[in-house]
């Protein structure tokens, strides 16, 4: 089906049947990508003394009890709430369906060879994703970005982030995002931070406008965006501007998992 949206009044067309999955899916007790060597996402049939949920063992049907921590067993969107001691719900915060998104390939840039910062001391094991490569790949501010960072694998479906360090944003392109009026950011590394930046999250503060080593919000708070971690972008395809439709699980949490679809633009 053909879909004609009308965004700030350009008309956009896709075709709803084509789209672009760039979540990774979560096999429960599988290959998963992992942070912070916590445990795996699992699934285990329900079970008490007349009923099992496992077809397989008799069972009338499947019925599984899901065990997993949203950020860090793979894709998810995550709101202000992750740093606010309110109890804030990324389902009350992601109010967008559609919207427009620009997708970049960045290459992280060895950190002591840039003059970009950080919260906590660089050493020569850190790559940042720098304020300079996101301004020469960004053409058009968009409501979201989706950022792609070489090199740039399947790997990244089943990746164990603790055993290396997975490249991070340097503070000045935390800020060059939110002057751009960006609102969803989508990125493939499993953090916006450094793997260990001694509890500051410097960046997700920046990005909501929360004070450093704040916990609650204040009037510029950005409540409404979203930041969702651990996408994968296949290298087929191809940077440039799409329709986003960022599905979350509708979970009352700060976090949930969720499935980013983009639709390729056939006229604009
Ligand atoms: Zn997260």
């Amino acid at each position: 089906m053909f879909l004609s949206v009308q965004i700030n009044n350009q008309t956009y067309q896709i075709d709803s049947t084509k789209p672009l999955d760039i979540s990774i899916p979560l096999v429960f007790n599988g290959l998963q990508p992992s942070i912070y060597g916590v445990e795996k996402a699992s699934a285990e049939a329900y079970e008490d003394e007349h009923f099992v949920g496992d077809t397989r063992r008799g069972g009338s049907c499947n019925f599984e009890n899901l065990r997993l921590n949203p950020h860090c067993n793979g894709t998810h969107t995550e709101c202000v709430g992750h740093l606010t001691n309110e109890r804030i719900s990324v389902q009350n915060c992601l109010q967008e369906a559609f919207m427009l998104a620009e997708l970049i390939t960045v290459a992280p840039e060895n950190a002591l060879e840039t003059d970009e910062t950080y919260s906590v001391k660089l050493d020569e094991n850190d790559k940042l994703i720098t304020k300079n490569s996101l301004k020469s790949a960004f053409r058009n501010p968009q409501s979201a970005f989706i950022i792609r960072t070489t090199p740039n694998d399947d790997s990244k479906k089943s990746r164990d982030y603790s055993l290396q360090n997975p490249p991070f944003f340097s503070l000045e392109a935390m800020q060059f995002i939110v002057e751009s009026g960006v609102r969803h950011l989508l990125v493939d590394v499993p953090s916006l931070e450094r793997l260990h930046d001694e509890g500051k999250l410097a960046n997700h503060r920046i990005f909501w406008q929360v004070e450093p080593d704040s916990f609650e919000i204040n009037p510029n708070t950005r409540l409404n965006s979203t930041v969702t971690e651990m996408i994968y972008v296949p290298n087929e395809i191809k940077d440039g501007l799409y329709l986003l439709n960022l599905q979350i699980a509708p979970f009352a949490a700060d976090a949930a998992p969720s499935r980013p679809l983009i639709f390729q633009i056939l006229s604009d």
